[in-house]
């Protein structure tokens, strides 16, 4: 028995890099066990700031690899993409109708997307948590898992949930916010948060070798200059991998041979990318068989279309019918 709906959509930003695994996929697939899931890819929202719009099908196509290979199952969990189900944008056009614009304005999600992109500054961009909610509520969710960062948007769709309640009677459940404890991942130079587009990540489809030479190019200690150095492991985010990829009593050691400088830096890199490569040999081997079965991901998603569509329409007869318009 299941405990109830799961909605969580991700753009489209193509090939996914172990941040995203560990921060996110790795919770999808758990997800899977207990509740009914609905995943999206969501182009629409990508075409607030995408520069090149030509990059979305080639991108949706390398992440649906990766999140298939890493364990999302399309027999058990819907998967599609934003724009093949259009009842989302009519959902977005009648809550368009019913949020304050001075609302909008004010999120600061939108403040800063408007700094980044100043030359840009498209109406999409002010109605992206509408979408959101559009996204969210169509499929009356129940749960959405999220992020510290994202929690903001999914209190805007549970208030426009209430907002639709109270205008037009009861049609949509609050989705509740379950909060992803997912660790912060930093990039290979240490500072950022892993990140395809500052170039410090190591993506899940990376070769071993290029896994390697990633993992080699890596900031450490700082304060450790030679070999003969003391380390501290604490401040250095090769130990933070570690974590993920090497055994608690292999880590307690290299942690101790690094405060008594009896490790150098490049031989516990070295470890480090090899337990990546070996926890990544089976998603491996399942991408490539993926890939190599022609015309599967569009089949994956055009089924997950159509099932999600089937909730879509039943979600908008019922909204025009309580909003009058039939
Ligand atoms: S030995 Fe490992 S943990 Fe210690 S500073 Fe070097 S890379 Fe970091």
């Amino acid at each position: 028995m299941k405990k109830g709906r799961v909605f969580s959509g991700a753009r489209p930003t193509g090939r996914q890099h172990i941040g995203n695994y560990l921060g996110a996929i790795k919770n999808y697939v758990a997800l899977q066990d207990d509740y009914d899931c609905i995943y999206c890819v969501v182009d629409v929202h990508a075409l607030t700031t995408m520069e090149d719009v030509g990059e979305i099908r080639e991108n949706t196509r390398e992440m649906m690899l990766d999140w298939l290979a890493a364990g999302l199952d399309p027999e058990r969990s819907i998967i599609f993409v934003q724009s093949r189900v259009p009842e989302v944008l009519e959902l977005y056009t009648f809550f368009s109708m019913i949020t304050p614009l001075g609302r909008l304005l004010r999120i600061p999600t939108f403040k800063e997307k408007a700094r980044m992109q100043p030359d840009n500054v498209n109406y999409g961009l002010v109605g992206y948590p509408v979408l959101m909610a559009a996204d969210i509520l169509l499929y009356k969710a129940e749960v959405v898992p999220v992020g510290e960062d994202q929690a903001f948007h999914l209190e805007f769709a549970r208030e426009t949930a209430r907002r639709f309640n109270l205008l037009f009677g009861q049609t949509f459940p609050e989705p509740q916010i379950r909060l992803t404890t997912a660790p912060l991942i930093l990039g290979l130079n240490g500072v950022n948060k892993m990140s395809k587009s500052l170039d410090n990540d190591i993506e899940l489809a990376a070769s071993p070798e290029q896994t390697m030479e990633r993992v080699m190019t890596a900031f450490t200690d700082p304060a450790r200059r030679y070999l003969s150095d003391p380390g501290h492991p604490d401040v250095c985010n090769i130990n933070h991998l570690h974590q993920f990829f090497t055994d608690s009593a292999d880590r307690s050691a290299i942690q101790e041979a690094c405060r008594k400088a009896e490790i150098g830096c490049v031989e516990c890199k070295r470890i480090l990318g090899s337990n990546i490569n070996k926890a990544l040999e089976d998603f491996r081997e399942k991408r490539a068989e993926i890939a190599a079965k022609s015309g599967y991901i569009d089949e994956v998603l055009a089924d997950g279309a159509s099932r999600a569509e089937a909730i879509a329409k039943e979600t908008i007869f019922e909204v025009k019918q309580n909003m009058g318009l039939i």
